[in-house]
């Protein structure tokens, strides 16, 4: 049952079919080029694109637009004491100005960084800095309760081959969101921190999703079966020295980030990197009622209610694509459903971008909106072919995700029909081509 009923609405509404297709051609068949007004179900991301409660809208409207020793802020910085345990707070503008900050401040020219996955904009601030990034992941047997686990030892024989002195930071990113956001277990974060100490490395925990991590280290690891989410949230974070949050996750916040450290040395040259990219230590790139946002966010973020609800949901829609015999990832993670693509579309070859024609005809059949993740993302990268489903939080409901299956069967009586995709225009950098790249269809 969902744990919240909704008091602010927005319309939305189902262009017709006719509409839907011509969108999706002068979108160039790429579906970030779609006007959200014209997107019935909208699962491109969840990266502030979710509901805030009454209880942070009110506090919104006590936000003070202090520049220095702003109350706003310091209610974030109690927040992000109580709830995670740190009590130093250098806040940033989103996840990413967050990890500018951290990684600026820790890794130089020749570095290595090792992390279970390295999110993408993780992995860019690592390059950034004259880094290189190295994922670690463990190599997970398929009924495995934590899939997003590092591999300590592939830490070690970095660290051997690179000599420790080169490896400053190790990072566990919690969920693993480039791996089907699976999670991380508690003993897993223990043994990082082990390897850590041997390295004499800051051992970061990337905390986007950590409440989401924290549910399935309660349903899943024994140990914590009786724990609440939140004791197993401050439990987990506690092994490590620093942590990078993105608000727009598990801060349940439209916008916002920040890191958090314990040690004041760290904190001290985290806070003028903060100062030179992000503004004042007190406010960091954000409006008080922004700060005031995170700081309710993160609290409700770790209630049972919630978090079960938002876990669940998740399931929920991958549970109803199974039904209708959609090759999915599983188990589902915590923020997203990932179809196998490949599985899904067997006649389209990986070069005609098998994601990307699902994509496109997810939004032709039923305005849905999801996001490709392969060879059209990630060119050139020996990849599965998915598509994700990104579940906003707080903000859809059981009919909508039924409608989503819906427009999966629909797409799958057109299966045999559908042609492969060709880029017709690309920007310079191929990297960040699916952000604005125009496809046809092969003819
Ligand atoms: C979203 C995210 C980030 C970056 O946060 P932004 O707010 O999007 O800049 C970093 N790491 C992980 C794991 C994320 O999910």
């Amino acid at each position: 049952m969902r744990a919240y009923r909704a008091k602010v609405v927005e319309p939305i509404s189902l262009p017709d079919r006719e509409e839907r297709v011509a969108n999706l051609e002068k979108a160039g068949y790429n579906v970030f080029n779609l006007d959200s007004d014209d997107v019935f179900i909208d699962l491109l991301t969840d990266s502030g694109t979710g509901t805030m409660s009454q209880d942070q809208w009110a506090a919104m409207m006590r936000g003070d637009e202090a520049y220095a020793g702003s109350d706003s802020f310091e209610r974030l910085r109690e927040s992000v004491a109580d709830v995670m345990g740190f009590k130093n707070v250098v806040p940033a503008h989103q996840g990413r100005g967050a990890e500018n900050v951290l990684y600026g401040v820790l890794v130089s020219k020749g570095d290595y960084v090792p992390n279970n996955t390295h999110f993408d904009t993780t992995r860019a601030h690592v390059v950034n800095n004259g880094g290189d990034p190295i994922d670690c992941p463990t190599d997970a047997a398929e009924d495995d309760p934590f899939k997003g686990n590092l591999d300590p030892e592939k830490v070690r024989e970095l660290a051997d081959d690179v000599g420790a002195e080169n490896v400053p930071a190790l990072v566990v990113t919690v969920t693993n969101n480039s791996m089907a956001g699976q999670p991380v277990s508690v003993e897993n974060v223990r043994e990082a921190r082990d390897v850590a100490d041997e390295l004499d490395a800051t051992f970061v925990i990337d905390a986007c999703r950590f409440a989401e991590n924290a549910y399935f280290v309660q349903q899943r690891e024994e140990e914590f079966a009786e724990s609440s989410v939140a004791a197993i949230a401050r439990e987990q974070l506690s092994y490590a020295d620093a942590i990078v949050m993105s608000g727009k996750k598990d801060a349940l916040s439209n916008i916002g980030g920040f890191v958090g450290v314990c040690d004041g040395n760290l904190f001290e040259r985290a806070k003028q990197r903060g100062i030179l990219f992000e503004g004042f230590s007190t406010y960091g790139g954000l409006a008080g009622r922004d700060l005031e946002a995170m700081a309710v966010g993160l609290r409700e973020a770790v209630t049972q209610e919630y978090i079960e609800s938002r876990v669940e949901q998740v399931r929920e829609l991958g549970d109803l694509l199974r039904d209708v015999g959609v090759p999915i990832y599983t188990p589902t993670g915590g923020h997203a459903v990932y179809v196998d693509a490949e599985a899904y579309l067997p006649e389209i070859p990986r070069e005609q971008f098998p994601g990307q024609v699902l994509v496109g005809e997810l939004y032709r059949e039923g305005g849905v909106r999801a996001v490709e993740l392969g060879e059209f993302a990630f060119p050139d990268e020996d990849r599965p072919q998915l598509a994700r489903l990104c579940l906003p939080r707080r903000s859809y409901f059981r009919d909508h995700l039924e409608h989503v299956a819906e427009t999966f069967e629909k797409v799958s009586a057109r299966r045999g029909e559908l042609a492969g995709l060709e880029v017709v225009e690309e920007p310079p950098m191929k990297e960040l081509r699916h952000f604005s790249a125009r496809l046809e269809p092969v003819a």
